[in-house]
């Protein structure tokens, strides 16, 4: 079905309760009813939904439609000056044909732990706009996912759009992803960073987030806080980094052990914020 309105599809899901489920780019979606983890009766596509579709800054926010490709998000004026990391994290998902039908809400929504389109957002504060049959709420991005394959989404909810703060924080930013291989590759570790610097040179404002390293994409805080309102330093640089390989809790699995996990987030995050807290260092991305 291909509902006309937010309303038509809100409507929809509520009437069909746990038989149905909002199908995107599919990218996801397909792949979990081939091998049966996902059977719905009825698919609610919302892949040219207009009202989801939008990119636009409003009120010192970038709201990003659900139902925004990532290749229009990468090719985005918008999104390049506001969350230049965000630019970065979607041009290195996977292949120009994934990016070409995965939606920023589908990435969210499928709250994989290694979704790469999750950590630029989560350094940046985003909120998920979720809209269902009592109205509109939002739920900020680091209380909507709440574990593998998890999120705090009602059934007959959809996600809107995600809705970034936008600011000197948010434009100095930055995304790492380290996979196996350069294209067609899940995230090993990735991690993305905003920061503010005061004009004396130390830091006014950090956030880390890191993914594929705990359950969900988490924020690293304690290594956060050792360099908030400090001037940055080859020794509290390297420290920040350390606290943040302790900090996270990465599993082994199939693309690598726990214990490589946290060496490359120690000096991924080291080289991140050596770029982050320097001189030229707005939007550029760096991949493995
Ligand atoms: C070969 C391959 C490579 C991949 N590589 C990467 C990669 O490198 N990095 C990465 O992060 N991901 C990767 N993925 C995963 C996938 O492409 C992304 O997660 C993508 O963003 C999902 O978006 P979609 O629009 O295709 O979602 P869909 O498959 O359409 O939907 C995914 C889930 O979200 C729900 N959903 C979608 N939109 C909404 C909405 N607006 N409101 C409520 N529920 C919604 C659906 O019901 C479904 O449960 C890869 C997938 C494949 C098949």
């Amino acid at each position: 079905m291909r509902p006309a309105s937010v309303e038509e599809l809100v409507g929809g899901l509520a009437a069909a309760a746990a038989e149905a489920a909002v199908l995107a780019g599919g990218t996801d979606l397909h792949v979990k009813m081939r091998i049966g983890k996902m059977q719905p009766r009825v698919l609610f596509d919302i892949s040219e939904l207009e009202p989801l579709r939008r990119i636009r800054v409003q009120d010192g926010r970038l709201h990003i439609g659900a139902a925004v490709r990532m290749t229009e998000i990468a090719a985005s004026q918008e999104v390049r000056r506001a969350l230049p990391a965000m630019v970065s994290a979607v041009n290195e998902m996977s292949s120009r044909q994934i990016r070409n039908r995965a939606t920023l809400g589908g990435n969210i929504v499928t709250a994989s732990p290694a979704a790469d389109a999750v950590p630029p957002l989560l350094a940046a504060d985003a909120v998920v706009v979720l809209v269902g049959p009592e109205g509109d709420r939002e739920v900020a991005l680091a209380d909507f996912v709440v574990g593998p394959g998890r999120t705090a989404k009602r059934p007959s909810e959809v996600v809107a759009e995600v809705a970034v703060p936008v600011g000197a924080m948010s434009r100095r930013s930055q995304f790492v992803k380290i996979g196996r291989r350069k294209a067609q590759a899940i995230s090993v570790v990735n991690l993305a960073g905003c920061v503010e610097m005061e004009v004396d040179g130390r830091v006014r404002d950090l956030r880390i987030a890191l993914g594929a390293v705990a359950p969900t994409a988490m924020r690293a805080h304690r290594a956060e806080a050792v360099l908030r309102g400090r001037r940055p330093s080859a020794g509290n640089l390297r420290e920040a980094a350390a606290i943040a390989a302790q900090e996270c809790r990465p599993i082994s699995d199939i693309r690598a052990t726990a214990d490589g996990r946290r060496r490359l987030v120690e000096a991924w995050t080291l080289r991140m914020l050596q770029t982050l807290t320097g001189p030229a260092s707005v939007g550029r991305g760096a991949d493995q």
